[in-house]
């Protein structure tokens, strides 16, 4: 038989392999209502697999399986999944919300159009300029949910947004279960009211939440992955709606609202009302590092050194990063320095360094251009030019600067060997959404 607490990591419409299970295990979950279904489903003459929904290719061995889906434990072609029931009795609480702050205009437009689209079931993307403060536009929304003994999932593609976004959700709900799961997390599983994942754990769900938030929804790896955006369908409840949350919504996004199938909220002006920074646009004649640090880009570090105003550096690739660090560290062996990438394990605790002031610089990969917010900093773009710096980046990254209200004019520098169509482009995008906010 399973305990309680070992019964809460099973339920909630999440999708197990038969094969897997204990026999009591399985005994125990049909008699909660859990459905057997076949693993796989043929359409127009194809296979495919029940958890990922993605088509399942022949290979030329004897015991088909799904290939797409392999890094969640393997479905072979003839097992069968058991979906666990979603119909949990949430505590009733008189109050949910415990949260004291002030919604601007702008951003009480938006939660009337999002709890418009709420009672009607409709999907809905809120295209929201970085530091628009959309988190707090969702707070009145999951409160409606929670009202109705509703259950909410949170979802970004990347992991930080998740491990931000988690302290201030169980903050602002603190009567209300808040888990959050990820693939390095290293809490298990279990069912809460509210769910904060990446994108992928979304996968191990059928019909399992009734308002499903994406947040960023045009990053990596999500843009573009099919079996990804399948997974949210799939996840939602088919009396559910999903949220997107973006401040550079994807092409497929827009064309789903041109067609009504989404319904839109656009917020062009920051919580603050001040205007977003306009990048700074330095051609570098000579390499990054030439003469060690480029002299144009080291007149520019020496004065904010100098003046103990904290920087962000962007770089392209690691191993650029890594070289301009120990650069640095020669030319000004008294600054004090953090650099993080996808690849650092310490990456958070760095972050938090910076975020604490104990450094004074942050050298950073684009893992740091969305989800993070920081007070009082120059952000500088080095080697903007770079196939990694896409227009998006570049608008996110920029977007990382002028967020606080007593510092919203602090600087973006974009330094480059030449200027190329994604430089232009997000310069171009960062004054119209400026100019859109005048008016
Ligand atoms: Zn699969």
């Amino acid at each position: 038989m399973l305990s309680m607490k070992n019964i809460n990591e099973f339920l909630g419409g999440r999708i197990f392999n038969l094969a897997e299970l204990e026999q009591s295990e399985l005994e125990d979950l049909i008699s909660l209502g859990s459905q057997i279904v076949s693993a796989t489903f043929k359409k127009n003459n194809k296979l495919f697999c029940r958890r990922c929904l993605m088509e399942i290719r022949k290979l030329p061995i004897e015991f088909q399986y799904c290939r797409n889906c392999i890094n969640l434990g393997k479905i072979k072609v003839n097992d069968r999944l058991v979906i666990t029931p979603t119909d949990v009795k949430y505590p009733i609480q008189s109050n949910y919300l415990v949260w004291d702050g002030q919604l601007t205009t702008n951003q009480q437009k938006g939660v009337r159009e999002l709890l418009r689209a709420f009672d009607k079931k409709q999907d809905h993307l809120v295209w929201a300029v970085t530091g628009a403060g959309k988190t707090e536009m969702i707070f009145p929304l999951i409160e409606q949910a929670l009202f109705k003994q509703q259950r909410v999932a949170i979802c970004s593609p990347r992991v930080d947004v998740c491990i931000e976004l988690f302290p201030r959700i169980q903050q602002v709900f603190p009567n209300t279960s808040v888990g959050l799961f990820h693939g390095k997390s290293e809490e298990n599983y279990h069912l809460t009211q509210i769910m904060l994942a990446t994108v992928h754990q979304l996968i191990r769900f059928e019909q399992a939440f009734d308002v499903l938030i994406i947040d960023e929804v045009d990053s990596y790896p999500l843009a573009g992955n099919k079996m990804l955006h399948q997974a949210i369908t799939k996840a939602k409840d088919n009396q559910g709606m999903i949220v997107y949350l973006s401040a550079t919504p994807p092409k497929e996004l827009l064309i789903a609202v041109s067609k009504h199938q989404v319904t839109l909220t656009k917020l062009y002006q920051r919580f603050h009302g001040h205007p977003l920074p306009e990048p700074r646009c330095h051609l570098l004649l000579k390499q990054l590092e030439f003469l060690g640090i480029n002299p144009r880009l080291r007149s520019k570090l020496t004065q904010l050194i100098k003046n103990g105003q904290r920087f962000m550096l962007f770089f392209p690739q690691i191993p650029i990063m890594k070289s301009f660090a120990e650069k640095l560290h020669k030319l000004y062996p008294l600054l004090n320095f953090v650099t993080v990438s996808s690849k650092d394990q310490h990456r958070l605790e760095k972050v938090q360094q910076f975020r604490e002031q104990k450094v004074q610089a942050i050298l950073t990969t684009t893992i740091l251009e969305r989800g993070v917010t920081f007070k009082k900093i120059t952000v500088i773009v080095l080697a903007a030019q770079a196939k990694e710096f896409s227009k998006t980046s570049l608008i996110q990254i920029a977007g990382r600067a002028g967020r606080g209200k007593d510092s919203y004019d602090d600087e973006v520098h974009f330094y480059y060997q030449y200027y190329n169509d994604q430089i232009r482009l997000a310069c171009a995008e960062i004054d119209y959404l400026n100019r859109q906010a005048k008016s």
